[in-house]
């Protein structure tokens, strides 16, 4: 299939034939036709497109299972908007809207216009481009138009690395190009190109519906919240109606509301935007310098490149956490695509190993393949150290009783544990496996699970690999433990 067209679109591609026909040279005419056929063959409905892997919520341990710390006292309820528990879902998960939108619609579209400024160019040389791409080899000698249509007709899982670097260097003042690279980058797991693909395609078309969509996508966890709800606002009413958008940019707009004249800045890709009842600039400018250090760290211990940005808020109270996320009661911080945490008026604010604990989420969910929920949590809980006394009691406990959570019930959410008991030992279960991989893997483990993960291995193969074992489970996790913690 060399273009994907909706039948509508060829219809409307049809109708320009007729047009063409009428006022056009029979030459041109003829030219015209030959990219068509070229392009509308298969008449197939475009590709289902992957959306931008929404990041699963990610909760930072309860107080309980990481900080040896006396809790702090819980703040004074404080009045919100009235409408925020409405976006809440009723297990508890952040809304997930983005389900149903295809921007190659949009790409399509825009290929069919390219068609027109092709009539006087020969189809043939764009299909021959378009195969030396797909086979990974540059195509040269082409004009921008031709260009452009050999680079739209490519599926986008089937980009090579130079196909890859053609679309970016044409892409230059044309929306529809940097749409087809937001696909591109998704399908090849590069998040930031994406990201920057995403907001270059809604700069150039801020008015077209799909560059407004994956634009919100990408900029609600912008400090400001504004562009995105703007953005939304414009897919509503020049797109389509879905309610599940509507609820959205309702959420975004609570944000707004609740963080109304709140500072902000930003330093080396991580942006800090706090209420001032619990954080002064200086103290911001510190949570900067310790999230950018943490990315770095994080970065190194999974292998993966450092994200180039992340917005970090600290909100006043759980209140405001619990009106803008929807998680859980217990949880103090989270990561849902931007780092939430709550501040503390005078305590170290917010706790540090609370942001590493969430910073490593952030970088691995933005760097790396989707993992296993105990991956990421005991990864978490070892990485911030919170491996204190009341996680050592949880695995006293595990080694006496010879109990252990089946490995397969840590693949999905914590948010599924019911009490602040389960969770914690869920969480200090996970960071056993965690240590228990590291200890016969060496510090490289975790970069190694890593990518094994990455090349679609399963949570039991990549236990048996890093750990040489040819097979692996709670009892010889528990017995691990025995040894290394009588
Ligand atoms: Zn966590």
């Amino acid at each position: 299939m060399l273009l994907p067209l909706t039948r509508p679109a060829a219809a409307r591609l049809l109708s320009g034939v007729r047009r063409a026909l009428a006022v056009a040279l029979f030459a041109a005419a003829a030219g015209w036709l030959l990219a068509r056929r070229a392009a509308v063959e298969p008449q197939a409905a475009p590709p289902a497109v992957p959306i931008a892997p929404q990041p699963a919520i990610a909760v930072s341990s309860p107080p309980d299972a990481g900080s040896e710390a006396p809790a702090p006292p819980v703040p004074a309820a404080r009045p919100l908007p009235p409408t925020s528990d409405r976006f809440c879902l009723s297990d508890g998960a952040s809304e997930s809207y983005v389900v149903h939108f295809t921007p190659g619609r949009f790409v399509a579209e825009q290929a069919n216009r390219r068609l027109r400024a092709l009539s006087e160019a020969s189809s043939l040389r764009v299909r021959w481009a378009s195969a030396a791409m797909r086979a990974g080899r540059g195509a040269i000698g082409l004009n921008p138009a031709q260009r452009a249509i050999a680079l739209l007709a490519l599926e986008p899982a089937s980009y090579s690395d130079s196909a890859a670097r053609d679309l970016r260097a044409s892409a230059d003042t044309d929306p529809a190009l940097w749409m087809k690279l937001f696909q591109v980058e998704i399908a090849r797991g590069r998040e930031a190109e994406a990201d920057d693909a995403a907001r270059r395609a809604y700069r150039l078309a801020p008015d077209e519906p799909a560059p407004a969509f994956v634009f919100a996508q990408r900029a609600r966890f912008d400090v400001s919240p504004e562009p995105a709800i703007a953005a939304l606002d414009t897919y509503l009413t020049r797109g389509e109606k879905l309610p599940a958008v509507s609820r959205a940019k309702a959420l975004l707009e609570v944000q707004r509301d609740i963080q109304a004249g709140w500072p902000s800045l930003e330093q080396h890709g991580v942006s800090v935007a706090w209420s001032r009842e619990v954080m002064d600039e200086s103290r911001a400018r510190q949570l900067a310098r310790s999230v950018e250090a943490a990315l770095d760290d994080a970065a190194r211990t999974t292998g993966t490149p450092r994200r180039p940005r992340l917005s970090v808020f600290v909100y006043p109270g759980h209140e405001e956490l619990l009106a803008v996320t929807c998680v859980r009661s217990w949880s103090e911080a989270v990561y849902d695509g931007a780092l939430r945490l709550v501040g503390r008026a005078g305590a170290e604010s917010p706790d540090a190993r609370t942001v590493r604990h969430e910073t490593l989420h952030a970088q691995l969910r933005a760097a790396g393949p989707a993992l296993p929920t105990w991956f990421h949590e005991g990864l978490a809980t070892v990485f911030a150290g919170e491996t204190g006394r009341p996680v050592r009691a949880r695995w006293s406990d595990m080694v006496r009783n010879r109990t252990w959570i089946p490995f397969a019930s840590l693949d999905d959410s914590f948010q599924a544990f019911d009490g602040r008991d389960d969770a914690g030992l869920a969480y200090a279960q996970s960071a056993a496996m965690v240590r228990w991989m590291v200890d016969a893997g060496g510090d490289g483990a975790v970069a190694r699970a890593v990518a094994m993960f990455g090349r679609g291995m399963n949570a039991e193969q990549v236990l048996a690999a890093v750990l040489g074992r040819g097979r692996v489970d709670g009892g010889a996790l528990v017995e691990w433990l025995a040894a290394r913690n009588p």
